[in-house]
């Protein structure tokens, strides 16, 4: 039985109404198992003794030296209790215990030396230490790191009402010691055993409460295993019932379409990952399983030209395709260049974004409906409810990031048999964080640059140093290049950051005077119409520079600029700095990139932009996020929200928590693929506890 564990938070002993209310609102604390999954962040040793004589009420947890003298039984029935006189040379303290009374006979003794650990209650006018750790003072001393105290995180709002960590353990200590708690196993023998895993209460009791690194370490061990193991036991059985169960469209023939653009349209020879990536989703496409793959990719590495043959494989086959982008800009890019593309081929591509005008947008809707339209290109205007295919085969989401979970659920509604789904994303996402993510995903990567590229020369100067950099700027545009000068935006102070833009652009004006220099913009305030001229005066080589916030993050392709100017790259994140990196460095010519920072930056700040000067390697880059700032607030994985909270585990540094876990996850599954054999009943009860009535990620993905 487990009620006490999911009762509310206020009928614990010293909790009450108003600070019930703090718990909630403050640390997300609404029950008992709330409260015992709060765990601690770190651990001080307690060094500090108290004597006998010392000992008060509003004491948390004391430890004392001293000696037991005489057991005695007192009382009768439920309330029968061993007890036993500790004392010290300033007096005696009275330990009780409820329980193990035959235990605590046998391993204590009267006359040896102890360390007794616990919180001192005043009963009958005489203190008492219930259920107290008790350690022979011997061993302490011999042992390396002594006996550690949890600090719990708290609030300001928290701390004001007293609600302090040393208050939080002792509510975590009332609860512990609350007869009625019992915390069932959740993890079967099959697979303690094997591992060595404490069992669940024992974890949770420990990672609270320890008594060494070694407990905190089994403690966390125990937990962090169970946390990434029901997450890849989720992934894994979602994986294989697609693998057996779920029947996709067979795109069977290569056809017409596919051909010509291959001997005609193709305006460079496919690097070899290209290729790779593009038999692995052929393979998936004629399976008649439905695919469900993520492409990853570095920016430039080409992965367009990869949704476009797929698609056309689609439309060789009788089936639509579309493929989503996170903006206009970038749907618009990817019309334009894929129109191109395929001039000559017979594949009718379309363009629909939120701004499409109604008449265009009938069209379009009629278009999809017949069957006329092949490939239709857009952003989330895409998977409105309105938009109706007549046989649609095939979704490609690109830079994927940017779209919500709930977005991308609505895709999957769109069909009865669901369409193929290849998820694209340039943000290269770590290794841990990929599993936990995308673990029921089968994975393409492009690891290989088309040729000819040279690294992107990196560099950062401050303010101070803004002549040089203008110098600079001025020697490329000479050279006939051309140069992105990036603003950030960030949403919370959005009038603040629009002004520094436009006080950057003044000063831009300034130094770059027409009618010599010609400098185009673009921001989140313009319309689309605004936006397409000035992209297009970019584009063409008219203008010498685009002064942007960050709406060209994103997949903007354009050769001939070599040179992006970043401002206050400090507020940049490390991966948004790496994609606006990516947008240069994608003609023949030497590319840089230049990171302007203020004069004093934080230690974060300076190891991201330390990092940038260092590496190019996206998935280093992402390694190095993901240590610093933990994948809750990577980006990307926020867009598109982690479908869980872990509490524990940190994919970070657990890697091989996690890989340990996911193989003996598909150990289970492979032996047992329904989970139907009376050892793993606590896995699939839990699984359905875990997963069951929220949203499933591996439906949509
Ligand atoms: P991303 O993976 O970032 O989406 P793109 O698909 O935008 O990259 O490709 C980046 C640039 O490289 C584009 O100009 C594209 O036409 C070009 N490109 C793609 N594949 C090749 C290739 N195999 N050889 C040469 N250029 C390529
Ligand atoms: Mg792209």
């Amino acid at each position: 039985m487990s009620e006490l564990l999911d009762s509310e938070i206020k009928f614990l002993p010293g909790v009450g109404p108003k600070r019930a209310e703090l718990l909630q609102a403050e640390a997300d604390i609404h029950t008992f198992r709330d409260l015992i999954y709060y765990f601690p962040y770190k651990y001080v040793d307690k060094t500090r003794f108290y004597k006998v004589k010392e000992l008060d009420t509003d004491m948390q947890y004391v430890q004392v030296k001293g000696k037991i003298r005489r057991f005695t039984t007192e009382g009768g029935g439920s309330a029968r209790r061993l007890t036993a006189d500790f004392y010290d040379e300033t007096g005696v303290v009275k330990l009780v215990w409820f329980k193990g009374h035959k235990w605590v006979l046998n391993a204590y003794k009267p006359e040896k030396e102890y360390i007794i650990f616990g919180k001192p209650t005043l009963f009958s006018g005489a203190f008492n230490i219930v259920h107290p750790e008790i350690e022979e003072s011997e061993k302490r001393e011999t042992r390396v790191s002594s006996a550690l105290e949890a600090q719990y995180s708290t609030t300001e709002k928290m701390k004001d009402h007293f609600l302090h960590s040393k208050a939080v353990a002792k509510l975590m200590a009332t609860a512990f010691s609350m007869p009625a708690l019992r915390i069932p196993e959740t993890l079967p023998p099959a697979v303690t055993g094997p591992l060595k895993l404490m069992s669940l209460s024992d974890a949770l009791f420990r990672i609270h409460f320890p008594d060494s690194n070694t407990d905190i370490e089994n403690a966390r061990f125990r937990l962090k295993f169970e946390e990434l193991f029901y997450i890849q036991l989720n992934l894994l059985r979602y994986k294989g019932n697609r693998a057996k169960n779920t029947h996709g469209f067979v795109f069977s023939v290569v056809g017409e379409r596919l051909n010509s653009f291959y001997a005609n349209n193709l305006p460079f020879a496919l690097t070899e990952a290209q290729k790779r990536v593009i038999r692995e989703i052929r393979a998936d496409l004629g399976s008649g399983r439905q695919m469900n793959r993520l492409l990853q990719g570095d920016v430039g590495s080409g992965k367009t030209m990869v949704a476009l043959m797929s698609m056309l494989i689609g439309a060789d086959n009788g089936f639509q395709g579309c493929l989503m982008a996170p903006t206009e800009v970038l749907a618009i890019q990817h019309y334009n260049s894929i129109s191109r593309f395929v001039e000559g081929i017979d594949a009718n591509v379309a363009l629909l974004t939120g701004s499409t005008k109604r008449s265009e947008r009938t069209r379009i809707e009629k278009g999809l409906l017949d069957g006329s339209i092949d490939i239709l290109i857009g952003t989330h205007a895409l998977i409105e409810e309105n938009v109706k295919y007549k046989n649609l085969g095939l979704v490609i989401i690109d830079e994927q990031h940017r779209f919500g979970v709930a977005q991308r659920a609505k895709l999957w509604q769109k069909s009865d048999c669901p369409p193929h789904v290849l998820v694209m994303t340039a943000t290269p996402i770590p290794r841990t964080l990929a599993m936990t993510l995308y673990g029921d995903l089968d994975v393409s990567v492009i690891d290989e640059m088309p040729p000819g590229r040279k690294p992107i020369k990196t560099m950062a100067f401050t303010d101070a140093e803004r002549e040089k950099v203008f110098g600079f700027m001025r020697r490329q545009i000479e050279d006939g290049r051309q140069i992105y000068v990036v603003y950030p935006l960030i949403k919370e102070s959005e009038s603040l950051d629009y002004k520094d833009l436009e006080d950057g652009l003044e000063s831009m004006a300034r130094a770059f005077p027409p009618p010599q220099y010609c400098i185009s913009v673009v921001h989140g305030r313009m319309t689309t119409k605004d936006k397409e001229i000035s992209m297009n005066l970019f584009r063409s080589g008219q203008a010498h520079i685009m002064v942007a916030t960050t709406v060209i993050e994103v997949g903007v392709d354009i050769p001939n600029a070599s040179v992006m100017v970043i401002e206050s790259a400090e507020r940049f994140g490390l991966s948004q700095l790496h994609q606006l990196r990516g947008r240069v460095g994608r003609g023949a010519d030497q590319s840089y990139c230049i990171l302007m920072t203020s004069h004093r930056l934080s230690a974060d700040a300076t190891e991201r932009i330390n990092t940038m000067i260092a590496t190019n390697d996206g998935f280093e880059i992402a390694e190095a996020d993901l240590r610093m700032r933990g994948p809750g607030d990577l980006e990307g994985t926020q867009q598109s929200g982690m479908p869980f909270d872990l509490k524990i585990a940190d994919l970070g540094k657990d890697g091989q928590i996690l890989n340990l876990a996911r193989s003996r996850a598909g150990e289970i599954l492979a032996d047992d693929p329904e989970l139907s054999q009376p050892g793993n009943q606590l896995l699939s009860l839990n699984l359905r506890k875990l997963f069951g009535r929220k949203f499933s990620w591996s439906e949509i993905s």
